[in-house]
């Protein structure tokens, strides 16, 4: 079992440093991470500087990147072989409902699946690392039962994982959950800069609109960690017939 850890938080973050730690005995595991903090990149890639790979003390690899870009650059390179499953995490916070478009966790989770390789995002609920620990020995349990069975053989998937900040006594089990929805995010914050310009800081996300039962949010605020497969196809696939007529008519009004 070949497994490539990355995350979005940064390649010393104690989420990545627990996730490994508690990995590490289960095959060949391999960290390629971010230097520095790039969460809310998504899946974004860096296509006008260069990157540079470098080791740092702690055995991780890291890169000036984005975490899609330290996937990119593992699978298309810079590894010699093909990992069997890619684990990004543990994220400090939750990605829940539409946290998951913004996310770099889900977005270096993603950039493995698009290769074609299973791969899971973790997030504890709450930031700050209380029980990372705990949250760590979750997700060692969840990996060892999907290399156990096999399940990382054959059709890829993407799994989104979050986990609430509990002692793992407290931890209830695993719920299967679509992404609920969150309010539109908090308004912009602006300062005044020292040279008199105006800053602008982005707000917080927004709070759980739809956390009924069978969503993200619902499931880890009783305790459960949530589960849910993601796919990667946006189409609206219900509103086709609706734009196929609304095209159709537009093609007849044309000149
Ligand atoms: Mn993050």
């Amino acid at each position: 079992m070949k497994i490539l850890i990355c995350n979005d938080d940064g390649y010393q973050a104690p989420g990545l440093v627990a996730l490994h730690a508690a990995l590490k005995d289960l095959g060949e595991v391999e960290v390629v991470a971010p230097e520095h903090n790039n969460s809310a990149k998504s899946n974004a890639l860096t296509l006008h500087s260069p990157l540079y790979v470098h080791q740092g003390s702690n055995g991780f690899r890291y890169i000036n990147g984005t975490p899609a870009d330290c996937v990119h650059v593992a699978l298309t390179g810079l590894l010699d072989y093909r990992p069997d499953l890619i684990v990004s995490g543990i994220n400090n916070g939750a990605n829940m409902g539409d946290d998951t478009i913004y996310s770099g966790t889900v977005g270096a989770a993603m950039e493995g699946y698009l290769f074609g390789i299973p791969a899971i995002a973790f997030s504890q609920v709450e930031k700050g690392w209380a029980h990372i620990e705990d949250a760590a020995r979750i997700a060692r349990e969840l990996v060892q039962y999907l290399t156990q069975h096999h399940t990382t053989e054959g059709r890829p998937w993407l799994l989104n994982v979050n986990i609430p900040n509990l002692p793992y006594a407290a931890i209830k089990p695993t719920r299967v959950c679509r992404l609920g929805r969150r309010h539109a995010a908090e308004k912009v914050i602006s300062q005044p800069s020292p040279h008199g310009q105006t800053m602008y800081w982005i707000g917080g996300a927004g709070a759980a609109k739809d956390g009924a039962e069978g969503t993200d949010f619902h499931a880890t605020a009783q305790g459960h960690v949530s589960l849910t497969p993601l796919q990667v196809d946006l189409t609206d696939h219900d509103a086709l017939p609706f734009w196929a007529q609304a095209a159709a008519q537009l093609g007849r009004s044309r000149p």
